[in-house]
């Protein structure tokens, strides 16, 4: 170890910590020896036999004998101190790698949650500067020629517009993963038939844009979950198969029961997802490079990362499978209300 990374390792927040713990160790440690050793040497003294028992001898061997026991108590006393300070020194070294350990290992999920909160910001920022920058050039083009005419500005504000409405989205996803962070949720008997149907009509929109059908088929059960959680899910899953689907490639959403969970799948016949994204899509902010470079596909990669945020929050899973070129199934898990219903007494 260098002296450099010494001086880091020492103003580090681990070596802190530990130092601290250790601290507390060593207190305890020499405040227990004191009060043994206190005790220890007070009993030895007092251990001397009664005058009555070496009465009879001449005063010589009576203060010999006192020279020796007092010798003996003081050899006692000096190995004790001997002991104590070994068994100190055993505790410091111990106690350093302990408390060292110990640091780490409360310090890690903190670090772990403070990198993954600034990574987030970061991300967010970086998302954020685009469209900002590109409405700030775009006025400031504009503003440098020395007319401007009507129709030219009524492009400009329709461009900002376009900006300020990704802007919006943006800022609508990062509040509402923000807030099923600590959301809590309505929780009841929702009928699935219902959240389609809801789910539904929130992309009408977009897929008569595009001419896609959506069919569904879909049982009558009821679902535990809190409605306009399992609404946005089910809308991020059709939105995004209308998003990477050609003009008029049908979309199919079914359900089914196993157990004490309710599946719902929804299938596009779009442009798939390569495997080694696969992995990485409920991550926040990722979107595989076909869907970033598609200049008509909008999105920031953050609707997966919400709709596993509320699967996962109602106990429930997602999961993909996908073959580049001919589309994909996203299907989730959502536990049945019957399982949540009281017993009747
Ligand atoms: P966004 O769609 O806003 O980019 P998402 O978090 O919803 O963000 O999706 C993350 C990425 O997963 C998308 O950018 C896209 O690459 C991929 N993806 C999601 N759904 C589909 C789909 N149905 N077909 C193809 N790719 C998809």
């Amino acid at each position: 170890m260098t002296k450099d990374s010494l001086i880091t390792f020492a103003r580090s927040r681990t070596a802190r910590l530990a130092a601290s713990y250790l601290a507390i160790i060593m207190i305890m440690s020499v405040g227990f020896s004191m009060v043994l050793y206190n005790t220890s040497s007070h009993e030895l003294g007092r251990k001397l036999p009664p005058p009555s028992i070496y009465a009879q001898f001449s005063d010589n061997i009576q203060l010999d004998y006192q020279h020796y026991v007092d010798k003996r108590i003081q050899q006692a006393r000096n190995r004790l101190l001997g002991n104590l300070a070994l068994l100190n020194v055993a505790t410091l070294v111990g106690g350093s790698y302990f408390s060292y350990l110990l640091a780490r290992r409360t310090l890690e999920p903190i670090e772990e949650a403070m990198e993954a909160q600034s990574r987030f910001a970061s991300d967010a920022s970086h998302e954020l500067r685009t469209p900002l920058a590109a409405i700030q050039t775009e006025n400031e083009v504009a503003l440098r020629k020395d007319t401007l005419t009507l129709s030219r500005a009524k492009e400009l504000l329709q461009s900002n517009l376009e900006e300020v409405k990704k802007l919006r989205e943006l800022a609508d996803g990062l509040l509402r993963l923000a807030r099923e962070d600590n959301h809590e949720l309505a929780m009841d008997a929702v009928s699935l038939s219902t959240i389609v149907t809801e789910a539904t009509n929130r992309v009408i929109k977009p897929a008569q844009q595009k001419h896609i059908e959506i069919h569904d088929n879909i049982i009558d059960a009821k679902v535990f979950a809190d409605s306009a959680s399992a609404i946005q899910v089910i809308s991020v899953l059709l939105d995004n198969a209308i998003k990477y689907s050609d003009k008029k490639q049908p979309i199919s959403i079914t359900s089914w029961i196993k157990g004490r969970f309710a599946f719902i799948s929804v299938t596009d016949k779009g442009q798939g997802i390569a495997e080694e994204d696969l992995p990485r899509i409920f991550e926040r902010f990722y979107r595989a490079d076909s869907s970033r470079s598609s200049q008509n596909v909008s999105g920031y990669g953050l609707g997966l990362s919400i709709a596993y945020k509320i699967v996962k929050q109602h106990g429930g899973t997602i999961s993909v499978t996908s073959a580049p070129g001919q589309g994909s199934t996203f299907t989730i898990k959502l536990p049945l209300a019957e399982e949540h219903t009281p017993a009747e007494s």
